[in-house]
């Protein structure tokens, strides 16, 4: 299933380091690509650099209209989660939603306009009460994917060699492990 995640309403001066996490968990947790609504270049910079490092071919594409991008996605075709805490709850319709195979993940900041309720095929609560998009964005990725993201390989970049008591990580370029590296 093609996954893209839509970062709305992002404030640059308060959101850097959540939206950055946002990027990061969709990445992680099997989404090929971010969207962001508005600029933010330390943002751009850190995630383009996580990806640049870590591999794989994850993609931020920044300052884009939020509902040019969810009209776009629904005329080809895909269908629009928005991650709600008003939403049904997961668990009753994650099977409907694993069944599409184009999915565009909405995640909001500040208050989402009353639109993107409407626009939505499913408005979803990861649970019914007030928590982070990080963690909903995680929790739904996990039960869409029903766990597999966790053991996907990312191309080309730094690998962490799974350790119960030491950091083992290699480079792309390196053929033994290293101890005590932090990167
Ligand atoms: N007050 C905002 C509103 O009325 O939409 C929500 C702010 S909340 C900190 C930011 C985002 O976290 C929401 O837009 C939503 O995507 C996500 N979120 C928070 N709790 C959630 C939940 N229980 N289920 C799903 N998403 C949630």
């Amino acid at each position: 299933m093609r996954v893209v995640v839509l970062r709305l309403g992002h404030r640059p001066e308060r959101d850097k380091r959540i939206t950055t996490h946002v990027g990061l968990v969709a990445r992680a947790f099997g989404a090929e690509e971010m969207l962001l609504s508005g600029r933010d270049s330390s943002i751009e910079e850190s995630l383009n650099d996580a990806a640049a490092r870590w591999g794989g071919t994850f993609r931020l594409k920044a300052g884009v209209s939020w509902k040019g991008e969810v009209f776009r996605w629904k005329e080809a075709g895909g269908k629009v989660v928005h991650l709600t805490m008003y939403g049904s709850n997961l668990p009753e319709v994650i099977d409907e939603v694993r069944s599409c195979d184009r999915l565009l993940v909405v995640v909001g900041a500040e208050k989402v306009p009353a639109e993107m309720y409407d626009l939505a095929d499913w408005n979803i609560g990861v649970g019914n009460q007030p928590h982070s998009e990080v963690a909903a964005l995680a929790v739904f990725l996990d039960r869409l994917f029903e766990g597999s993201e966790l053991s996907r390989e990312f191309e080309g970049g730094l690998k962490i060699i799974p350790s119960a008591h030491s950091k083992k990580v290699i480079g792309s370029h390196q053929s033994k492990p290293e101890d005590g590296i932090s990167p």
